[in-house]
């Protein structure tokens, strides 16, 4: 059985981890959070997160970065909001979600064989690669590397009834101009620096 970690020592809380929260979300109104827990009960996907929103939130105010940065739960927001235009205090949680997530990219701590992160990164490197997804290509990187080879086999019929109807396609789709792509990735990289 998973044991979650309930207490943390004063001295492995980081205390700089809430002001680069703040920082990368935006949101300024995270430390006055009364722990109502309305964003927890507005979230449809609650159920399966290992730390609810309400938790999440307290965490990042405690300063509780590696295991808010391992957490499955960003990855299972749905932004769907609800949470968000809910909060009594005016937290922007969503945006808290997506700062999480982008901050486990970087320091590469978010669940390495969990589907969502996996399937967000190859389809980031395939876009900025060809300019467009090929279907097949990023199915079968999905698969290998959470390696889920039982759940490829199973997705193989739905994949070949696409194929046969025309769905998806074999061919690698990528734009033309590609250097072009790849100069207008640069200036987003450079202005948001
Ligand atoms: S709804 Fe807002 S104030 Fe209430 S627990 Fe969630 S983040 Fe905190
Ligand atoms: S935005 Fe994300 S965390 Fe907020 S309620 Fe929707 S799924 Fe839950």
């Amino acid at each position: 059985m998973k044991i979650q970690e309930k207490v943390i020592n004063e001295e492995d809380m980081d205390r700089t981890f809430l002001n680069d929260i703040k920082e990368a979300s935006g949101s300024t109104e995270i430390d006055i959070c009364i722990q109502c827990g309305t964003c927890s009960s507005s979230c449809p996907m609650a159920v399966y997160m290992d730390y609810t929103p309400r938790q999440i939130i307290s965490m990042v105010k405690n300063g509780m970065r590696e295991n808010v940065l391992k957490s499955f739960t960003p990855w299972l927001c749905a932004s769907c909001y609800s949470c968000q235009v809910r909060c009594p205090m005016d937290i922007n949680i969503t945006d808290v979600m997506y700062a999480i997530k982008r901050k486990a990219v970087e320091k590469k701590t978010y669940p390495s064989r969990f589907a969502i992160p996996v399937m967000d990164k190859e389809m980031h490197k395939i876009l900025t690669h060809n300019g467009r997804s090929s279907e097949v290509l990023l199915m079968l990187k999905l698969f290998l590397k959470t390696r889920n080879l039982i759940g490829l086999i199973k997705m193989a019929p739905l994949g070949l009834n696409l194929f046969k109807t025309g769905r998806i396609g074999l061919k690698k789709e990528s734009i033309k101009n590609k250097k072009q792509l790849r100069q207008i990735l640069k200036a987003v990289k450079e202005e948001s620096q």
